[in-house]
Parts: structure tokens; C-alpha cells; sequence
């Protein structure tokens, strides 16, 4: 396995817990991560079954209830949509957590398996040939296993290897990351308010905190990441219509330019990709990593059964069914935050007419309103036991 982000640790703390030799290579995260991860319900259950989550609850928030305000300013506007996780017998639609914590709520877990071995270096080279994935590390040392995780990110190359090509879209948009200290409580509420640049959003964290995410075109990202403590809070009170009140800014603020890229092929023999290795989505809805979690736990899961049967967890055949678990979820959340990126930018009447009106619809039809809930928190599209809370 290549890759200690939050998917790869994830995979190789699964595998190694269903008893399989697990190698982990990784370079050491170069600057501190600040931005939080909202973890949805199935992704909450997985790592919870594996033993993750009882490290990470006490940094996490609950999300009770998702509020949608249009703050487009056109003529057409969606009204303002509240859902709430008791609506379909949840607490809790998911938990947000700052990123330095999942992770070392993950590392915790991975040192306590003696089936997991983790290498501190970068691969530099990946051949594949005679039934085995072999590494060569930056250190010199080299490593061959059945079956390779990429879970090295959006250069991964892992996929290079593998001669997988990527399908990629750069949008002309940027998101602006930073926590928030604010007066007024957020109530477990989750605000997203939809711009005409994209989306605003506020995401709670324990106490009165908050974590912003905020899709704006890439030159007033900058602008705003340049501006000092007091401004930027004033900026962002105006823009979120002081619904938290007077805020004060953390430390460490980021800047992500927008970009979409799926891989064309999610395994080949011996190598399977995981994360954003497989797929990097725009940060809007919470989709990047929650997909990344059940990559994670379905190759998981089919290397463990493979196993188990005394097969051979890097065949092709294995890879071929890796795909057909993963594609249409990871295509249908790349589809639709797309679209809905695109019509809160669109200026054309009919689109922004067709927003409001979905939206109008999912919050007037309580059955579709659940349906569209339910799967946005726990997708009937895959099922990996892991998320059903089912040890593998
Ligand atoms: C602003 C923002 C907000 C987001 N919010 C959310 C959210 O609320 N919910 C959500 O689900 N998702 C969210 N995401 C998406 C989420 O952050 C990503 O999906 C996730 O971080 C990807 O994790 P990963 O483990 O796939 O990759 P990474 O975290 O990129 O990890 C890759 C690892 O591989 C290592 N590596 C790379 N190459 C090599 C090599 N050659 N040798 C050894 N190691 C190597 C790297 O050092 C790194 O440790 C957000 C993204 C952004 C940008």
C-alpha cells in the first residue's frame, strides 16, 4: 500500500485487522493540515467497527441538520431548505472533525496492529510483472506484494504504473479553508449558503467553532487569504449574514483550486486505487473522502474474502469486480456536484428556474426529500460491510 492519507490508512488498518500481511509506504505530511473532513454516517460506522472512532468522537461534531439558504440574489431563487438527521432515524447526518485529528486518531490504530508494517519513504519506481507488484523505495530498499494499493494521491504513482489515465477538469474557482471561533452557538447545524461563485459553508466543530469552506473565483480566494485577522472576520460575518455572530479566525488558512479528475480504470492486475488516487472531486457536499472510506472498505473487503478462499487478492478478476463496486458511486456524486456547481455559476434563467424548483420539490415531497437524505449520507449504490458496521 502506497499512501498514508487518511483513505490509505483507513484501507491498510482494514486489512491488517482481517489479518493480512499489510505493508504501508509514506512520505511524512510536509505542512500541518488544517482543514476538517465531515465525515458522513456510513464512513462514521466504518471507522467506528474498526476501532477509529472512539479516538476521534471527542474532536468531532455532530451535523443534526443541513441547512440550504439560495444567496444567489437572482430572480430566481430556491427557498431555504432545512434537513434534519431525525427525519430519516439518525442523530446525526455525520461528524465534522479537523484533519489532524482523524489522522491521528488512524495512526493510533495502525501502530497497535502487528499485521501492519509502515515504511517512512517515498516509492520511487513500480514495476509490475511476475504475479507481483514490485516497489523500489527512495532509500534504496524494495518490497513485492500481490496486490499494490494506490493511495497516493492526485500524482499518484501508482496509477502511472498501471498505465491508468485520468479523465481531469480544472474549474475557475478556488476554496478559502479556515476555522472559526464565533458568539453564537451553531446548534450542530451545518449552513450552506449558495453564491453566485459557489458555495459558503459552515461546518460545526465541538463547542463554538466552525470550519469555513468557501468556493470563490481563484483571484478573490487570494484576495480574501491576504487580508489580516479582523478583516477577513468582518468579511466573512457579512457573507454568512452573522448567523454565528462576531467571529475570530484560527490560525491556518488554505487555498484549494478547484478541480475534478476521475481515473478511467480503478484497478489493473495487482494494483487498485484508492482515494484521490481514484478520484479528486471539488470540495462541495462532503463527497471526496466519504467516497475514499468506501473505496477503501470494498477493496478491503474483497482482498480479505480472496483471501479467505486461498485466491489471489491482485488478480485481475478481483480488480474487475473493485470496479464494478466502486464506478457508478463515484461517477454519480463526480456528476452531481458537478451539476450543482454549475447552476449556482450558470447566469442562464432556465437553470437557475430549475434549481429552485428541485429544490422547491425535495423539500415539499417528504418521500423523495428522505430518499434524496438517505442517499446522500449512507448510498444504497455500494454497500461495503464495513459501513454497515459489519466486521470484515
Ligand atoms: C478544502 C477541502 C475540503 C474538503 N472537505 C471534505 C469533507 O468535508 N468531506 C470529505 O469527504 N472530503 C473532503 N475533502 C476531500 C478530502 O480532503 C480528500 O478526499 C482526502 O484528503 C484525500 O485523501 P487520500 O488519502 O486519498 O489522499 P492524500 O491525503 O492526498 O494522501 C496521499 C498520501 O500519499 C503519499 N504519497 C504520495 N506519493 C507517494 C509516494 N510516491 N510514495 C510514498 N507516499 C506517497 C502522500 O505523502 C500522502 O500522505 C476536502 C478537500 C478539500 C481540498
Amino acid at each position: 500500500m502506497i499512501g498514508a492519507g487518511p483513505a490509505g490508512l483507513t484501507a491498510a488498518i482494514a486489512l491488517a485487522a482481517s489479518g493480512i500481511e499489510t505493508a504501508l509506504v509514506s512520505k511524512r505530511p510536509g505542512r500541518p493540515d488544517h482543514r476538517t473532513t465531515a465525515l458522513l454516517a456510513g464512513s462514521v460506522r466504518a471507522l467506528d467497527t474498526l476501532g477509529v472512532w472512539e479516538h476521534c468522537a471527542a474532536h468531532a461534531a455532530p451535523l443534526a441538520a443541513i441547512r440550504i439558504i439560495d444567496d444567489t440574489r437572482r430572480l430566481l431563487r430556491a427557498p431555504e431548505v432545512v434537513f434534519h438527521a431525525a427525519e430519516i432515524g439518525l442523530d446525526a447526518f455525520g461528524h465534522n472533525i479537523e484533519n489532524r485529528h482523524l489522522i491521528a486518531a488512524l495512526d493510533a490504530c495502525a501502530a497497535r496492529l502487528p499485521q501492519l508494517t509502515r515504511i517512512e519513504d517515498a516509492a520511487e519506481a513500480i514495476e509490475i510483472e511476475q504475479g507481483f507488484a514490485n516497489v523500489r523505495l527512495a532509500s534504496g530498499s524494495a518490497l513485492a506484494a500481490r496486490l499494490l494499493v494506490g493511495a497516493d494521491g492526485r500524482r499518484s504513482l501508482c496509477r502511472a504504473a498501471a498505465g491508468i489515465v485520468t479523465d481531469a477538469f480544472a474549474y475557475r474557482q478556488s476554496a478559502l479553508t479556515v476555522n472559526l471561533r464565533h458568539a453564537r452557538p451553531h446548534d450542530d447545524f451545518s449552513t450552506e449558503f449558495h453564491t453566485q461563485s459557489g458555495p459558503f459553508t459552515l461546518v460545526p466543530l465541538p463547542g463554538a467553532r466552525s470550519s469555513l469552506v468557501c468556493v470563490v473565483e481563484p483571484r478573490e480566494a487570494e484576495r480574501l487569504a491576504g487580508l489580516e485577522d479582523g478583516a477577513l472576520a468582518a468579511e466573512i460575518e457579512r457573507r454568512s449574514h452573522s448567523i454565528l455572530g462576531k467571529l475570530e479566525i484560527e490560525p491556518g488558512r488554505g487555498t484549494f483550486p478547484l478541480a475534478a479528475e476521475t481515473a478511467r480504470k480503478l484497478g489493473a492486475e495487482r494494483v487498485v486505487l484508492i482515494g484521490e488516487a481514484a478520484h479528486v472531486l471539488p470540495p462541495i457536499g462532503a463527497q471526496g473522502l466519504n467516497l475514499g472510506l468506501r473505496d477503501a472498505a470494498t477493496i478491503a473487503e474483497l482482498a480479505t474474502a480472496a483471501r479467505r478462499r486461498g485466491g489471489d487478492p491482485g488478480c485481475a478478476e478481483l480488480a474487475g469486480r473493485y470496479e464494478a463496486a466502486r464506478r457508478a458511486d463515484v461517477t454519480s456524486r463526480a456528476v452531481a456536484i458537478d451539476l450543482l456547481n454549475r447552476s449556482l455559476l450558470s447566469d442562464f434563467l432556465p437553470v437557475q428556474g430549475a434549481r429552485g424548483l428541485g429544490l422547491y420539490l425535495i423539500d415539499r415531497i417528504g418521500p423523495l426529500r428522505r430518499a434524496l437524505m438517505r442517499e446522500g449520507v449512507e448510498p444504497a449504490l455500494s454497500g461495503p460491510r464495513l459501513m454497515r458496521g459489519e466486521p470484515l
